[in-house]
């Protein structure tokens, strides 16, 4: 068994555990990171951008969001169900880590909203080359691993973290497995940082602790090694658990939209059209399609969490001639040309997920929407699109536009879907991990996905970055927290 020493142990090289690794290493302390896959990122490489408030970026474009109004709206968003002062401590740093991240070379092209009625808080990251879009934040990933480099943190690739080493109440070292070499490895240290990313590559525990059935009615991305490890390496080391949740958007498509096909169905499949459940009902106002935390959330308490969207011929001609009702910033497609033709491939290749029907009643068949509710939905709706007047959910009349009269009739079958999973491990505000007893166990720290429970129970969407957020700051703020604590030695 090889072995080593070092002041602070990072378990999981992903976006909380690079920045936890550079900020304590900043501050002359000897860090190893010791990470499953074999490059650094985690889900740190899929995203686009982070939350701040206050930044210069912000400043210079007359964004006057303050810290003390962003930190009012997260109290408020999750009913004050969070460690309020592990929140104020998060986004009072935030603009200074932008500072920090572009110190060490990372670029930003611009600070958006991502949802409507949401602030202007989400930083993008770009790759040097000015590319902004689906993992543009990997080279945020690039810069902290150079930066780990030049600091001298050791880093272990392909290596597991199987076991936390205790002596009394104190944490000492880990032991890792390296899956390169089949070596075993020891590293001893005064503190242990756990950044291992959730558990949204673990259908189990997603089944266990949230109740949703993965494939079936969650259709999260599973981003490999996420399988809770840290979080169950804490729990063996005494921590209490926290609350454990999907962090909620949602999808239509099995491949989570990682296709062009897939992403154009995704698309049209969250137009604000009539949306009903299996008993052939509305359930809510559609025109809420673009918020995917309510709309999850509301798919997620129907009948088996499946709806379907539902559009006719006209409707269908028209997204493929003269444009979409929805444009969405991070898919910005206006048309869809061939929306029949890849709804056909589908249908050929055997997926259950969209349907074209001559009749309702077919459609009926096809879905198991129950045909009676479903006729008398149509009505209902159809007679809305007339008048420009929805009694049952006020829809604006901008939305009922879209009748379902001509066949054929077109579906998109609507499942909940997520990024990953939030929570596990119960910390204060220093980042500490806490016994269930709420006492700190010396020198073990947990950050980003393992740590985050700041949101009550749905992804504070009005904030947009604010996972990525979390996960550096929180990063950062272990990192240093981690360092004072090996100092006090
Ligand atoms: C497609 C997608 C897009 C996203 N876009 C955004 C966005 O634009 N903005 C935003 O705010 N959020 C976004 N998110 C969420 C955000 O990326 C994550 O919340 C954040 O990166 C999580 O950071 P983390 O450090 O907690 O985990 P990760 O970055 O996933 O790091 C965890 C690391 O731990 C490693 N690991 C696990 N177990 C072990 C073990 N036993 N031993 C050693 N290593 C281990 C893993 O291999 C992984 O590298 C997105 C998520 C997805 C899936």
């Amino acid at each position: 068994m090889a072995e080593i020493s070092s002041d602070i142990v990072v378990v999981g090289g992903g976006t909380s555990g690079m920045a936890a690794a550079v900020a304590a290493a900043e501050k002359g302390t000897s860090v190893t990171v010791v990470e499953k896959a074999a490059t650094t990122g985690g889900t740190g490489n899929m995203g686009i951008g982070l939350f701040a408030v206050e930044s210069k970026m912000q400043k210079e474009r007359n964004i006057n969001l303050t810290r003390g109004e962003a930190f009012r709206i997260l109290m408020t968003y999750n009913h004050w169900k969070a460690d309020a002062r592990l929140a104020k401590k998060y986004i009072d740093k935030s603009a200074s880590t932008i500072d920090w991240l572009q110190g060490m070379g990372v670029k930003f092209a611009n600070v958006i909203s991502t949802d409507p009625g949401a602030y202007m808080t989400d930083h993008e990251i770009s790759s040097p080359e000015g590319y902004v879009g689906p993992q543009s934040s990997a080279n945020m990933i690039k810069c902290l691993t150079v930066k780990a480099r030049d600091l001298g943190v050791k880093m272990f690739l392909r290596t597991t973290v199987k076991s936390i080493l205790k002596s009394q109440n104190q944490v000492i070292g880990v032991l890792a497995y390296n899956n390169n070499t089949e070596e075993e490895l020891r590293v001893n240290s005064k503190a242990l940082i756990i950044s291992t990313g959730g558990f949204g590559d673990n259908p189990e525990w997603i089944k266990k602790y949230t109740g949703f059935n993965w494939g079936r009615d969650m259709l999260s991305f599973r981003i490999p090694g996420c399988t809770g490890d840290g979080i169950r390496l804490a729990w063996e080391a005494g921590a209490g658990a926290s609350e454990m949740i999907m962090h909620m958007i949602y999808v239509c498509t099995e491949g989570l939209g990682e296709t062009t096909q897939e992403v154009d169905l995704t698309i049209a499949s969250r137009q604000p059209n009539l949306v009903v459940n299996l008993l052939g009902e509305r359930f809510f106002n559609e025109e809420m399609m673009d918020n995917n935390t309510f709309t999850g959330n509301a798919i997620a308490v129907q009948k088996d969490r499946t709806v379907f969207n539902i559009i006719d011929k006209a409707t269908k001609d028209h997204y493929e001639q003269e444009g979409l009702d929805l444009v969405y910033g991070v898919m910005p497609k206006t048309k869809i040309e061939s929306l029949e033709a890849i709804m056909k491939k589908m249908i050929n290749q055997g997926k259950d997920i969209v349907y074209i029907a001559d009749s309702l009643e077919q459609l009926a068949e096809q879905t198991d929407i129950d045909y009676e509710g479903l006729v008398n939905t149509v009505e209902e709706y159809n007679k809305a699109c007339e008048t420009g007047c929805d009694e049952i959910f006020e829809k604006s009349p901008k939305y009922l536009c879209r009748p379902v009269i001509q066949p054929p009739f077109y579906a998109f079958k609507l499942r909940p879907g997520a990024y990953g999973t939030l929570g596990g491990i119960k910390v204060n505000h220093k980042l500490e991990v806490l016994t269930k007893n709420y006492e700190v166990i010396p020198g073990l720290y947990a950050t980003g996905t393992d740590a985050n429970n700041l949101y009550g129970d749905s992804y504070c969407f009005i904030l947009p970055g604010h996972t990525m957020g979390f996960a550096v700051n929180s990063g950062r703020m272990a990192g240093e927290n981690a360092s004072e604590f090996v100092n006090r030695f």
